[in-house]
């Protein structure tokens, strides 16, 4: 990145390189004040200052940006074909919109469970054509953009991948829509750069993820950048949900991240719900059981019916 940031707000001066500029000022021939130019974001396509409207995704049946909460969820690994198909059966159940669950697991650890790769895509298809709910799924790499975008309905970049190129280049021309994922340690600009990438090379259908970002704080898996979540909102016309299940690391916190999440104007979750969370291959102490994930479910209700209401 230029170090000459773009700065969101600030009026021309420090603009990145890539920014185009808006309105040039005129040299001041009688030394009265120069008007500084302001600098466009250098995320064009993703820019709200060229599509003041919100974009809404469709995932399957389901519209993510459309101004309803949208809730996807699953467990972090498909790991038996009876439990992706109880999980979808319970969500389902509760009132999530979509089923989500990983066959290819990007792993920080090369000795831990990596997925179950094919035949968990097979069974995660299976579940969601059960129950009706169109399903997301990660993809590592380009070579499995066609196998994966052939069973499933939003395809996921994982935050490890936010920035592997090839990977964005190669979804550009996928005929599904992409979930991206913030980047542990990736700027908001950086992010919105990334989905220039999708957008730019010919898929318009683009929605953003916050997941946490790495900070000096341990006590959390990573820290949930709520703010930054109402600034994407104000900066890209994109849709922006919320995953606050990676963004804590600990199920006692996901209800609330999630109802924070949903109050600073986030369009959607994405929530990980295994049946025996103790029992999971990964990401069991995040993971709230099925009953645990139907009473969040009912609080979600509740506040957004408050907020119509204007209470
Ligand atoms: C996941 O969704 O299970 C996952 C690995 O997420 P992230 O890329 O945000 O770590
Ligand atoms: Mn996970």
């Amino acid at each position: 990145m230029s170090s000459r940031a773009w700065n969101p707000g600030s009026a021309g001066a420090g603009g990145g390189t890539h920014g185009r500029t808006a309105r040039r000022s005129a040299p001041s021939a009688g030394g009265g004040p120069v008007v500084l130019a302001k600098q466009a974001p250098p995320f064009r396509m993703a820019s709200r200052e060229l599509h003041p409207e919100n974009s809404v995704v469709r995932a399957g049946e389901v519209e993510i940006g459309s101004g309803r909460l949208v809730v996807m969820a699953g467990p972090c690994s498909v790991e038996s074909r009876q439990q992706i198909r109880e999980t979808a059966r319970r969500v389902k159940a509760a009132g999530a919109d979509m089923l989500r669950g990983g066959a290819y697991k990007p792993r920080t650890s090369p000795y831990d469970f990596q997925g179950l790769g094919r035949k968990a895509l097979a069974w995660l298809a299976e579940a969601g054509r059960e129950s009706g709910l169109p399903v997301v799924t990660e993809v590592l790499s380009p070579e499995d953009v066609d196998l994966v975008a052939g069973h499933a309905d939003l395809l996921q970049v994982g935050a490890r991948n936010m920035q592997n190129y090839a990977l964005l280049r190669r979804l550009a021309t996928a005929a599904k829509p992409v979930l991206l994922k913030r980047g542990p340690s990736a700027t908001i600009q950086e992010w919105l750069l990334a989905a220039e990438y999708l957008l730019s090379g010919g898929n318009p259908d683009v929605v953003l993820c916050e997941r946490g970002i790495r900070t000096f704080e341990t006590a959390t898996r990573n820290t949930l950048d709520l703010a930054g979540v109402a600034l994407a909102k104000q900066l890209t016309h994109l849709p922006v949900i919320v995953d606050p299940s990676h963004a804590t690391g600990k199920r006692a916190l996901v209800a609330p991240a999630s109802r924070a999440a949903a109050a600073v104007g986030a369009d959607g979750l994405l929530i990980e719900v295994h049946p025996c969370p103790g029992r999971a291959l990964s990401d069991g102490e995040q993971s709230l059981d099925p009953g645990e994930f139907a009473e969040l479910m009912a609080t979600l209700h509740r506040g957004e019916r408050a907020m119509a209401a204007g209470e």
